[in-house]
């Protein structure tokens, strides 16, 4: 019960579709298809792993109580033993407000993480939580436990109790620009609108990474909008290496990789999914693709066994880019991965035998990846420096970009047409009947401008 507010499972399903709450960092996976579960815990991810970013940490200290409160109706209203708020132990504020906050909550607990990347990937967090290894290719819940992001139990908690739908978005935009700062903007806000808000970028030849600097994207055009997942924007000078890496093709890292990987196992020794005792081994395919065919579809050489899971075993990759930091050689096994993964297809996804790990690699502890040598690798030490607080996002919007697909599943189909009159908050926008996939709702009180294939644009009254 929250403020004397109750509901059951079918409404609290039924608040987050209507509301579009999706995972809201990654994928974006539509929480309503999460919560269809009985699961004995509920992780609140707030591990928030790769550096630079500041979203969860900010409102876990910034809005303690209400996350709390949150976490408490989906103990409730899923039945579940308990609600487990998971972050760093170093990220102080918000664990000591945290646990102010869930004093009288016996069902819910704070668990402080290492400073280690990666943790936020869900089969990690399980483990170093509640010490259960997820199968190969398993879901949390095949370990009694669901997942939630930190700013998507803001939004579900919104949703069920204010009829909020998701219309803004936390980021943290920092790097090479003038005012770093942790935002909450609104969804459709243009990259470049949001980089001048923030002072600009004190350098001319930028490039942005969207997320993470491990596992974030290069952003091809500024004029692109942010969506419900955009975690952070990185500012950075286009010559610096991860923009290099980044911009590597897979061509000529495979190129390099033929002469340049020694076999060395350094990959597969730091794999944090091989660590987890799951039958991934990155160094191997380097090797296959190096000396065999690349997956093509019916090629009998990617087969794999029981024993020896083959290329099959990309499908374990949580594309961390661990491998590629601690390569000697600076090759990305993790681009590989990927790769294969769209060349085997999802029917060799699903034909794969997942076996269940029963214990994890004894070295494992040894070998967690610390957070500052992977600032220092990666050249970052300085915007680590850097406070990007929580600020109130300092202009308003006079356009949005509403994208149509703005999590998994298939894109939404307009429910508008130009020149339409529209409320913040009104639907614009709803997946096909029985698809997975999230509503959309204008960000923006405004006029619709534009109706695209892949967009709806508003500009603002
Ligand atoms: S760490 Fe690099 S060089 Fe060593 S096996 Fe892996 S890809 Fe090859
Ligand atoms: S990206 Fe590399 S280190 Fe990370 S899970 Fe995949 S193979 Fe392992």
């Amino acid at each position: 019960m929250v403020n004397g507010y109750t509901m059951n499972k079918e409404q609290l399903i039924a608040a987050a579709k209507k509301a579009g709450v999706v995972g809201a960092g990654g994928a974006g996976f539509p929480t309503a298809v999460k919560l269809n579960a009985n699961p004995e815990y509920i992780v609140i991810n707030g591990a928030e792993c790769e550096p630079l970013l500041k979203v969860d940490q900010s409102l876990a200290e910034a809005s303690s109580e209400s996350l709390i409160e949150g976490l408490n109706l989906l103990v409730e209203t899923l039945g579940a033993k308990e609600g487990i708020f998971a972050l760093k132990a170093k990220y102080y504020g918000a664990v000591k407000a945290l646990n102010k906050a869930a004093e009288n909550f016996p069902t819910i607990s704070i668990k402080s993480l290492g400073n280690y990347y990666p943790l936020g990937d869900e089969q990690i967090l399980i483990y170093e939580v509640l010490g259960r290894i997820v199968a190969e290719g398993g879901l949390p819940l095949g370990r009694g436990a669901i997942v939630v992001n930190v700013e998507s139990l803001m939004n579900l908690r919104a949703a069920a109790i204010d009829d909020r739908a998701v219309v803004e978005k936390y980021l943290t935009v920092t790097g090479e620009i003038n005012k770093p700062a942790t935002y909450k903007v609104p969804v459709g806000l243009s990259v470049r609108e949001i980089i001048e808000a923030s002072g600009g970028a004190k350098i001319k030849d930028l490039a942005v990474i969207n997320g993470g600097p491990m596992m974030g994207s290069l952003i091809e055009d500024l004029n692109s909008p942010i969506t419900k997942t955009t975690k952070g924007l990185i500012v950075l000078d286009r010559s610096h290496p991860l923009i290099s890496s980044k911009s590597r093709s897979l061509t000529q890292m495979m190129r390099q990789a033929r002469t340049a990987c020694c076999h060395c196992y350094y990959c597969t020794d730091l794999c944090p999914r091989y660590l987890l005792g799951h039958r991934l081994y990155p160094d191997k395919v380097m090797r296959l693709s190096s000396y065999a065919t690349m997956g093509e579809k019916g090629d009998s050489e990617f087969i794999g066994t029981e024993a020896n899971p083959g290329p099959s075993q990309v499908f374990l990759c949580c594309e961390c880019g661990l491998c590629e930091l601690v390569c000697v050689m600076g090759l990305q096994p993790w681009r590989l991965n990927r790769e294969l993964k769209a060349r085997l297809g999802p029917e060799a996804a699903k034909a794969f035998k997942k076996l269940e790990p029963q214990k994890v690699n004894p070295f494992r502890e040894f070998r967690r990846y610390p957070i500052p040598k992977l600032i220092n690798k990666l050249g970052l030490e300085s915007y680590d420096k850097l406070s990007a607080p929580l600020t109130d996002y300092p202009s308003q919007a006079k356009k949005v970009t509403l994208l149509l697909k703005q999590s998994l599943g298939t894109p939404s189909i307009a429910q508008v047409k130009l020149g339409d009159r529209v409320k913040k908050g009104e639907v614009v926008a709803t997946p096909p009947q029985g698809s997975l996939g999230s509503i959309i709702h204008s960000s923006i009180d405004g006029k619709v401008e534009q109706v695209l294939s892949d967009r709806i644009v508003v500009t603002a009254d």
